[in-house]
């Protein structure tokens, strides 16, 4: 089982240190650390797996405010997310730069979770399988990367998928990428545990509840199959 946090734009290097010296999280859990940029070396001095936000396709380049694989491996970090839909909406992201991301960092060694998941309009109209069909389609067959379903009505907004809602998605994500299917989407203490513990449900990607310690560490405690 695999938690991982998203602080997005959240925690500076004082606030991160502080959070991983607190954060002790169960035995039978992969956690994943996914800091701010800034915050990235304080992170892996912790000796946490640690993941970036983001990563660019490039070796290097003419950029600006993009940072490469080799950036990242120099650095001691392991992973990145990639395709976050907060990147898709704000960040003109798209299925095409998303794969790119991808395909470059599992290059250089590093992992990957790459986020895919419908808008509340396309759920509505029907069109979440293709939409998920599309998006799933173009990312890497490679045993480095993991996807997260994060249906985009549910992040953020306190809206949570039902654990049947989720575990249909993960089913038919799996039945076009043969990968760990991570959920995301207002994952709490309070329903991590049920939706943990769908057969298709391999780990959460959380952001809001994942920056309070408590928070954190009792998801992970959800995640161990009683
Ligand atoms: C996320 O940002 O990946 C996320 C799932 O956010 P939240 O848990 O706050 O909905």
């Amino acid at each position: 089982m695999l938690i991982a946090a998203n602080w997005k734009m959240y925690k500076g290097p004082r606030e991160t240190r502080e959070f991983l010296d607190r954060f002790v999280p169960p035995d039978g859990v992969d956690v994943v650390i996914c800091p701010a940029y800034t915050s990235l070396h304080a992170a892996v001095e912790s000796g946490r797996t640690v993941y970036a936000q983001n990563v660019h396709w490039a070796e290097e380049g003419a950029f600006t405010g993009e940072v490469s694989a080799a950036m990242l491996v120099e650095l001691g970090v392991q992973g990145s997310i990639v395709g976050h839909s907060e990147r898709r909406q704000n960040f003109a992201e798209t299925d095409e730069t998303t794969a790119r991301r991808a395909e470059a960092a599992l290059a250089a060694g590093l992992g990957v979770i790459a986020c895919v998941g419908e808008t509340e309009q396309e759920r509505e109209a029907g069109e979440t399988e293709e939409v998920l069909r599309r998006q799933v389609g173009v990312l890497p067959r490679d045993d480095g990367l993991v996807i997260a379903y994060e249906p985009v009505w549910a992040i953020g907004t306190g809206k949570t998928a039902t654990p049947n809602v989720a575990q249909e998605a993960h089913a038919f994500i799996r039945s076009l990428h043969d990968t760990e299917v991570l959920y995301g989407g207002s994952v709490k203490p309070d329903n991590a545990a049920e939706l943990l513990s769908q057969p298709d449900v391999d780990g959460a990607l959380v952001g809001g509840a994942s920056l309070d310690v408590d928070s954190l560490t009792a998801i992970c405690r959800a995640a161990i199959p009683s």
